[in-house]
């Protein structure tokens, strides 16, 4: 059982590292991920707690890019030697700093009463502080989404884009650690099958993408096929996962959550080099 995408507190899951392992184990996965959005702090200790329980954590991250289809694309960069990853995220999560400054002061100016401080305490901490952080200490409802409409999302009102890394650098430091690197949920951030398809092409041509994360909840049936059919033209890992971010997270609270319809298995990245 494979499942190659959680979060656990280091950045906006629910469960400290070790707990995301205790339950992935409990789940009866058996090959799993803790792949923290720019953040690698749970890693040893995910790496320790799985093998304590028997199962295998592959060592990872996964980064937040620009690309021109989608202002927060994901690419998961999987057997990253850690000290060789760190300098990357560790630029990413002063960037996430700097943005959630400018779109606070956005915010600000369009009457909202909330500080950067505001936002800190509900990220838990600063370097992992993203726009949910930012909506929810603004007073957005349980439902993300009106605020996000209203402020956060491309073109509304506090939008303030990221700046670094693109998606083509994003494969470029993971290759540089070490790392296999696979696109994350394509059809979760861009939504046009030709989109999805350039997306995969291009990155494949001009940087060496190595997969893409092609079994994953919200992915339709056909969706899941289009992503294998680009896996098997370009030579491609496919790869699944539920994206656990806790047992009361509003979309991805469950362990092999994903649907493998019966078009074909997940695979796991092979470790570079070995
Ligand atoms: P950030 O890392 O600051 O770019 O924030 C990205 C996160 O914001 C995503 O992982 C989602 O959890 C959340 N998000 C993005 N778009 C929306 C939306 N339209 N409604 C609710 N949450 C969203
Ligand atoms: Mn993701």
């Amino acid at each position: 059982m494979i499942d190659l995408q959680s979060h656990s507190v280091v950045s906006d899951g629910q469960l400290e590292p070790a707990d995301v392992v205790r339950s992935a184990a409990e789940a009866g996965v058996k090959v799993m991920s803790l792949t923290d959005h720019d953040g690698i702090a749970g890693v040893e200790t995910a790496n320790r707690v799985a093998a304590e329980l028997g199962i295998t954590n592959l060592p990872a991250t996964e980064m937040s890019c620009v690309h021109k289809y989608s202002e927060d694309l994901h690419i998961c960069g999987y057997w990253v030697d850690l000290e060789r990853i760190r300098p990357a995220c560790e630029r990413a999560q002063q960037e996430r700093i700097n943005r959630a400054k400018a779109i606070i002061a956005k915010l600000n100016k369009h009457g909202l009463d909330v500080s950067f401080e505001d936002a800190v305490a509900r990220a838990g901490a600063a370097d992992a502080i993203g726009r949910p952080h930012i909506a929810k200490a603004a007073g957005a409802g349980p439902d993300l989404g009106p605020f996000f409409e209203e402020y956060l999302v491309p073109g509304a009102k506090a939008f303030v884009s990221r700046e670094w890394p693109s998606a083509e650098q994003a494969v470029g430091l993971i290759h540089d650690a070490g790392g296999v690197a696979v696109v994350a949920h394509p059809y979760w951030d861009v939504q046009a099958p030709d989109q999805v398809r350039d997306l995969v092409e291009s990155l494949v041509r001009d940087v060496g993408l190595d997969g893409i994360e092609t079994f994953y909840p919200p992915h339709t049936a056909a969706q899941t096929r289009h992503c294998l059919e680009l896996c098997e033209e370009f030579n491609l890992v496919a790869t699944a996962s539920s994206d656990f971010h806790g047992p009361t997270h509003k979309t991805f609270s469950r362990w092999l959550a994903y649907n493998t319809y019966d078009l074909g298995e997940p695979q796991v990245p092979v470790k570079p080099g070995a």
